[in-house]
């Protein structure tokens, strides 16, 4: 079975991990990671997304934070800091730094970031074919207000410094339009048997990977069907901040108001189908009016378990989906 997934960060990468858990060998898993979140730092390439996706599914990741990696240290933001170095909010750990002075050099020699991504895989074997959105920069900025001013800051900024405390007025994702999917991910959404949309950030790391032109219709046009979990249970995000930018974007924040903003395949849309939380039962007829088949399971990730259940619930659903079409 060929399983294909479209993934920001924490949320995306820990589903994966159920959902290995559940497939076990018997399914080839690609996973399309969100590069809009990509930022510059001290001539340094960073790619939080696709790192917390190769550190969670490798061993690598620090399993607190859930970004970063296990036993980091921090010599080298110290002495950023003691020269004054800015910015100073972003969290360079000595340990990541490698990763990404690799993939610095590695790009500055020419390789582009798909090739790049799969050189780092070598060492942290993944378990997945880890594809990023794009070869090309696009980086997502954040239009706040501040003191009556409107200005854009990069995404990192407005999550790490800001701390999402500054309502948002909506999202740019410069470059995306002339933007390519990067190799391979066309293939991998018209060649799966199934496609997944974790419960990752519906605006800051699905948006930017369905916005780059190609993408969304590939997953209209792909046989396979396509299910999404939500990130929104009761009316809040589970973790993070899709809740402040929904918001800002004049999406309603729930669990319902989320599959319609995917969409239906039948309208459109890229979903077929759409997982509410069991207390989001009440969800159900606006993901059915959206035109979306849904179902209410437990979808809060606590522990491996839960994730794995979580995982097969998604695959249960796609296969109803695949075999009534
Ligand atoms: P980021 O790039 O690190 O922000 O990660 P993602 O975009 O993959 O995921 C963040 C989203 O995952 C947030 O909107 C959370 O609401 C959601 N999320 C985190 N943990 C859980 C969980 O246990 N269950 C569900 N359903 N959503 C979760
Ligand atoms: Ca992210």
């Amino acid at each position: 079975m060929r399983i294909t997934v479209l993934s920001g960060g924490i949320g995306g990468a820990t589903f994966v991990g159920g959902l290995l858990d559940e497939v076990g060998a018997d399914a080839d898993v690609t996973v399309v990671g969100n590069t809009a979140d990509d930022i510059w730092l001290f001539g340094l390439k960073v790619c939080p997304d696709l790192d917390t996706l190769m550190y969670t599914l490798g061993g690598g990741i620090d399993p607190e934070r859930r970004w970063g990696r296990a036993d980091e240290t921090w010599s080298v933001k110290e002495e950023l800091a003691a020269y004054g170095a800015q910015p100073t909010w972003f969290g360079l750990g000595d340990r990541d730094v490698a990763t990404h002075l690799v993939r610095t050099q590695m790009l500055e020699a020419g390789y582009p970031l798909s090739e790049v991504t799969r050189a780092l895989c070598v060492r942290w074997e993944p378990g997945v074919t880890l594809l990023p959105m794009t070869d090309d920069r696009v980086e997502t900025h954040v239009v706040i207000e501040d003191e009556g001013q409107r200005s854009a800051v990069h995404f990192q900024e407005y999550w790490v410094r800001l701390r999402a405390a500054v309502p948002a007025h909506g999202v740019v994702m410069i470059g995306i339009d002339e933007a390519r999917p990067g190799p391979g991910v066309l293939e991998a959404i018209a060649e799966a048997d199934v496609v997944l949309v974790p419960p990752s950030n519906p605006v800051v790391s699905v948006g930017p990977i369905l916005a780059v032109p190609g993408i969304s219709d590939a997953l209209r046009a792909t046989k396979a069907p396509v299910v999404g979990v939500s990130p929104i249970i009761g009316s809040g995000a589970v973790r993070g901040m899709a809740d402040q930018l929904l918001t800002g974007l004049g999406v309603e924040v729930s669990a319902g108001a989320v599959g319609a903003l995917y969409g239906s395949r039948s309208g459109d849309g890229v979903l077929d189908g759409w997982l509410v939380d069991t207390s989001d039962e009440s969800q159900l007829p606006a993901v059915a009016a959206a035109g979306l088949e849904g179902r209410a399971v437990p979808l809060y990730m606590s522990d491996a378990g839960t994730t794995r259940t979580l995982a097969a619930d998604a695959l249960a659903l796609a296969r109803e989906i695949g075999t009534r079409s």
